[in-house]
């Protein structure tokens, strides 16, 4: 490896759902990127710090709907409790990304028509149970009591759509051996275990466009669809990268990035990420660190340390007792759900599923 590759290090958090109310959780995951960050520069690294906000999906149409507002408008006004709180807390990111801005439009749509010409989309069609709040599809072995989702526990609904499906299961073996050769990929090793096991047990396509909802990206070249959520969202950490506009930068940084996560989106990052990756001929990020443990649901918090074990002062919290921090700006409460994408959101993983997956009994993203 070159003297200058060793030398950078790309650093993201997840982006924050902007339906969101920022709480102990972003700033949790957060302050440890910075933490992080300051510690490269110190050493001589030339760092790049990555966070921002995930603006698509059911949850931000639904909820500006019921405000009155677009969700653009929605997005404006809430993505400022995220900024004013990074300032607050005087984080050192380079570089604030949000999902609706117009270089990750154009890099989303660049890479869904890559992908579709080198035959790794196709369109399909999907019917299932659906959880509008998780946005996602949830197998009949997984649903709870009077068809409920297992995580939020709200009520399914049946739902049926034709959609675009990325061929996942392809580079399966690929993504195998890539873990096989690099056991720190994911850490901690207890997670490198279960995503390995996992990918062993089989991965299958993964739905990436919906056409139940119009706020998302366009599929190019079939408006009736937009981009699924969490495939347009994974996308952010190339676009800021320059994945698109930036060929050097691109090349500086990557794959010397690591991503922290939420235990809850492992799957979407250590298992359909990497594989979009390598589909794409990227390769997959150096490290991929779920370090935070949620249990969901209004349920006990653990938050783990590196080798996971609680923290001292960290421990098991309930989530309903997590401490207020001051709010700058109004911003800050303790919310019920961390985002979609960061310690603690979305609790989609586990017992959901994509479109298109026949019931699977540990699917990778859902
Ligand atoms: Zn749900």
């Amino acid at each position: 490896m070159p003297e200058n590759s060793r030398k950078t290090f790309y650093l993201t958090t997840p982006i924050y759902y902007v339906n969101d109310t920022p709480h102990i959780g972003h700033a949790y995951t957060t302050i440890a990127a910075d933490v992080m960050c300051r510690y490269k520069r110190m050493k001589g690294y030339d760092v790049m710090f990555l966070t921002g906000t995930d603006e698509h999906g059911q949850k931000i149409q639904q909820s500006a709907r019921e405000k009155g507002l677009t969700p653009m408008e929605l997005a404006d006004r809430t993505v400022l409790n995220f900024r004013e709180l990074w300032e607050a807390l005087d984080i050192s990111n380079d570089d604030f990304i949000r999902t609706t801005e117009e270089r990750h439009t154009r890099t989303v749509q660049a890479i869904f028509r890559q992908l579709m010409d080198q035959g790794d989309i196709y369109k399909g069609k999907y019917e299932g149970w659906y959880c509008v709040p998780c946005e996602t599809y949830v197998p009949e072995s997984g649903m709870g009591d009077d068809k409920t989702c297992p995580d939020c526990k709200r009520p399914l609904q049946m739902m049926e759509e034709e959609s675009y499906f990325f061929r996942a299961s392809r580079y399966v073996p690929r993504l195998l051996e890539y873990y096989e050769k690099n056991l720190r990929a994911v850490m901690p090793r207890s997670r490198y275990n279960e995503i390995v096991s996992f990918l062993k047990s089989g991965v299958r396509d993964q739905s990436v466009s919906r056409t139940t909802l119009k706020w998302g990206i366009p599929v190019p070249g079939d408006d009736a669809h937009v981009v699924y959520v969490w495939f347009d969202a994974l996308i952010n950490y190339a676009t800021a990268c320059g994945y698109l506009d930036d060929r050097e930068k691109f090349g500086k940084f990557w794959p010397a990035v690591h991503h922290l996560v939420g235990k809850d989106i492992i799957r979407f990052h250590c298992v359909v990420w990497p594989i979009m990756l390598l589909a794409l001929g990227v390769n997959p990020p150096d490290r991929l660190r779920p370090r935070l443990v949620d249990r969901g649901g209004g349920q006990d918090v653990q938050v783990k340390g590196q080798r996971g074990k609680p923290l001292r002062d960290g421990g098991a919290v309930r989530q309903g007792r997590l401490p207020v921090l001051p709010a700058p700006g109004g911003a800050l409460r303790p919310g019920r759900r961390l985002l979609r994408g960061g310690p603690g959101g979305q609790n989609q993983l586990r017992p959901c599923q994509r479109p298109g997956q026949p019931p699977q009994q540990d699917p990778p993203d859902g």
